[in-house]
């Protein structure tokens, strides 16, 4: 049965929470020909209070579910969701860094190419070497790892997207080169670029080779006071590449995870 409905009608209703598309079958509209109707009336739908602060609140400080906010603020769950997705609100914690971050698959489990290619390294003490673990090997022993650049699948040996990561650029006609003769070996110390037998200076000079980061002393570069700093973060809920962006520049985000997880000494007293 069709219902006559005033503006001052439709306004209450809206206020009173009904929603748009159950006022316009009461009314024998479509949802369309409601919504330019309210549009040209001036009357307002009713507002959400929906923030990314206030959701981010709810969620992460008050430990609510979507479905509890969803309740609290008398909505649909589908329209926290989708603004959720919207705003790419950082809903997953990295299995590798421990970051948060916004999973736009929801098989996603990392934050990064980074993380997933490091998640396949077996970061072991700083001196030794790290090998690749991922499944794709070259005859030659080398570990491959795919991802996109900008929007084009690429894929590079992992000891050069190693050296990339964790030292920084290198020139296209430039080549990763082992200092231990070990291709599987991902270890950033262990690795150097160029493509000649001597430029390891050339790099340096660069600006490419971290300070510290050299065969040896890698282990050391970690005093007990830097642990415990680490400790002291990690446990305010920061991620291992945050503490590393933050305040370890010179230390890889592994060893800081390492050392959180107390599987590695720090520099002798
Ligand atoms: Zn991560
Ligand atoms: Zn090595």
């Amino acid at each position: 049965m069709e219902v006559k409905y005033t503006i001052e009608d439709i306004k209450t209703a809206i206020d009173s929470g009904m929603k748009p598309v159950e006022i316009a079958s009461r009314l024998g509209k479509s949802k369309g020909a409601l919504s330019s109707f309210m549009k040209r009336h001036g009357i307002q739908r009713k507002k959400l209070n929906l923030s990314v602060d206030f959701l981010e609140d709810q969620i992460f400080v008050q430990g609510k579910s979507q479905k509890e906010v969803a309740a609290k603020l008398d909505v649909n769950i589908t329209t926290v969701n989708r603004f959720i997705v919207k705003y790419r609100l950082k809903m997953d914690v990295c299995q590798k860094c421990g970051d948060r971050f916004h999973a736009s698959k929801n098989t996603m489990k990392w934050c990064s190419d980074s993380c997933r290619f490091w998640n396949y390294v077996n970061t072991r003490e700083d001196d030794e070497c790290w090998p690749w673990v991922g499944k794709n090997v070259t005859e030659e022993g080398y570990g491959r790892f795919s991802f996109n650049k900008g929007n084009k699948p690429t894929t590079m040996t992992c000891p050069r997207y190693a050296h990339i990561d964790a030292v920084g650029p290198i020139l296209d006609e430039e080549d990763t080169r082992h200092t231990c003769d070990n291709p599987i070996c991902c270890n950033p110390a262990h690795l150097t670029c160029g493509s000649h037998g001597d430029n390891m200076r050339d790099c340096s000079e660069r600006g490419r080779i971290v300070p510290g980061r050299k065969k040896g002393d890698e282990r050391y570069k970690v005093t007990k006071a830097d642990m415990e700093k680490m400790k002291e973060l990690y446990s305010k809920g920061l991620g291992y590449k945050t503490i590393q962006k933050l305040h370890f520049s010179h230390v890889h985000f592994t060893t800081i995870q390492r050392h959180i997880k107390g599987t590695v000494s720090h520099k002798p007293e």
